[in-house]
């Protein structure tokens, strides 16, 4: 608001060029009064600037009147009126009750009401009256002209809090600050109570209401909502703001799944998709005036800034994923497995916790591929991979390390709690048949395993050990487990 002040510095105030026109006109045209009055806007009128001598003691601005006297039919007719009486008589003014006695009364509608001017001593010419209407006429085209400006002021009051939320937005590094600064802004911009983000789930059947700002009861955060109940649902099908007259409806009996936020019929509400065509989820507004020109714009500009960064941190976490699987095994890759490797032997090593690695490595896998081909060795793969990742635990972490070799990481877990999974492994593999299209096959394992000890300083040590005990384990004939102290 401080760039409004800055803008209207200078500018008249309506209600002093009122004033000042009204003064003028006092004198200009020797009246005995003028009056200003207004419609209260229920219906009544209420004096609203008066400028004479001689007047009762009621007579104050601001106070309501109860009749129009002589002027009533101004507001109807909407035409100015000259009453000049043949000589002074008794008259009913509207700005006090007590009648006047007047050579001569003139009223016009300006606006939202109506000007009045009297004369005790003598009626007025034709020329008076022309420059009565002249007068008030200037007055009010200045009202109209401040309006306007009002007017546009307020827009570039609203397009500057847009440029300012979208930047906030597009300052997010993550798709929950983005979300709650996109509540944040969306508050300012609309001036709304309430403001909720829904987002969808992967499916698009459901979302969660997953950030808010203003006025939000807490426990709405977090909840899941049907994605097509509601007018976040309506908003979600139609993929443009709603309801289309932003009123809450009597019949519209939901907002956010089941709740319509305290919200009577005839507040305002606007439920905005973020994003197009394909939405993925909605912004809720409530309670508020979220009708004047320009302010969907301004939401729809919030709300598609955040669903197009929203979708680019997705994107980027996708590629992170993928850059961490490996796609055969659907365990890490040896990059990723690697490097949680190097930060769990620093954190076993500083706290002094147990960690264990097992090597894996698949026994004469080359005789698999010579005899079923390369796709069997494939489903091998896949096959020993399972059977890895259904022996772990949460914490575990399991990547391939190598064409048929497997690195297994289990933190918290002593060397013998470590072979006694990695025989768990062994057994299982050496009793399964892997079906293949050219018949079944076994593939037995071996396993090195090893421990975090006093030898151990980094994630290499662990590695090597770990390895040499893979070594021993083809050694000594495959298909079995060995351990190694660090
Ligand atoms: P050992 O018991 O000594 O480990 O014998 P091995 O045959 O398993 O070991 P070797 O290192 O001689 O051969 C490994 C084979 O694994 C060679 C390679 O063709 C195969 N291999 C490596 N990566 C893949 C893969 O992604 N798919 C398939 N099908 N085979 C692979
Ligand atoms: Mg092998
Ligand atoms: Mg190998």
């Amino acid at each position: 608001m401080g760039e409004e002040s800055e803008l209207f510095r200078g500018l008249p105030e309506p209600e002093q060029v009122r004033r000042r026109t009204m003064r003028a006109m006092q004198n200009g045209l020797h009246l005995s009064t003028t009056a200003l009055l207004a419609e209260d806007g229920r219906g009544g009128w209420v004096l609203r600037m008066i400028a004479g001598a001689g007047l009762d003691r009621s007579v104050h601005e601001g106070a309501p009147i109860t009749d129009l006297g002589a002027a009533a039919s101004v507001p109807k007719t909407r035409k100015a009126m000259l009453l000049n009486p043949d000589r002074p008589m008794a008259m009913r003014v509207p700005y006090q009750s007590r009648a006047v006695e007047l050579a001569g009364a003139m009223a016009m509608p300006v606006g939202a009401g109506l000007l009045w001017a009297d004369r005790r001593d003598e009626p007025f010419s034709d020329q008076e009256f022309e420059s009565f209407q002249d007068a008030a006429q200037g007055f009010e085209e200045l009202a109209i002209v401040h309006d306007r400006l009002r007017l546009a002021v307020g827009q570039v009051t609203d397009l500057t809090e847009t440029v300012e939320g979208a930047r906030a937005i597009l300052e997010a590094s993550s798709e929950r600050e983005c979300v709650k600064v996109l509540a944040d802004a969306a508050i300012r911009q609309s001036r709304a109570r309430t403001a909720l983000v829904v987002l969808l789930g992967p499916t698009a059947d459901d979302g969660v209401v997953v950030a808010g700002a203003g006025v939000v009861a807490r426990d709405l955060i977090g909840t899941a909502v049907s994605a097509s109940d509601g007018l976040v649902g309506l908003a979600l099908r139609s993929g443009i703001a709603v309801p289309t007259n932003l009123r809450f409806l009597s019949n519209t009996d939901a907002v956010v799944g089941t709740s319509n936020l305290g919200l009577t019929p005839g507040e305002g509400v606007l439920v905005h998709p973020l994003g197009a065509p394909e939405p993925i989820g909605a912004l809720v507004l409530a309670h508020g005036e979220f009708d004047r020109p320009g302010l969907i714009h301004g939401v729809r500009t919030l709300c598609d800034c955040t669903a197009l960064l929203v979708k680019q941190f997705r994107l980027r976490d996708l590629v992170a994923h993928d850059a961490m699987m490996d796609g055969l095994s659907g365990l890490y890759n040896r990059r990723a497995i690697l490097s949680r490797l190097v930060e769990a032997v620093a954190s076993a090593v500083r706290h002094g916790t147990e960690l264990s690695l097992l090597m894996l490595d698949a026994d004469h896998f080359k005789r698999v591929n010579d005899r079923h081909g390369h796709q069997a060795g494939d489903r091998v793969l896949q096959f020993i991979s399972e059977t890895i990742r259904r022996n772990l635990r949460e914490s575990d972490a399991a990547g391939r390390y190598g064409g048929e070799e497997f690195a297994v990481m289990l933190p918290h877990t002593p060397l013998l709690g470590a072979v006694t999974v990695a025989e768990r492994i062994r057994s299982f593999c050496e009793a399964s048949g892997i079906p293949l299209s050219s018949g079944s096959v076994t593939v037995t394992v071996s396993i090195g395993v090893a421990s975090v000890g006093p030898g151990c300083k980094r994630a290499d040590d662990l590695v090597a050990a770990a390895d040499a005990a893979l070594y021993e384990a083809k050694r000594a004939g495959r298909n079995q487990v060995k351990a190694r102290q660090t």
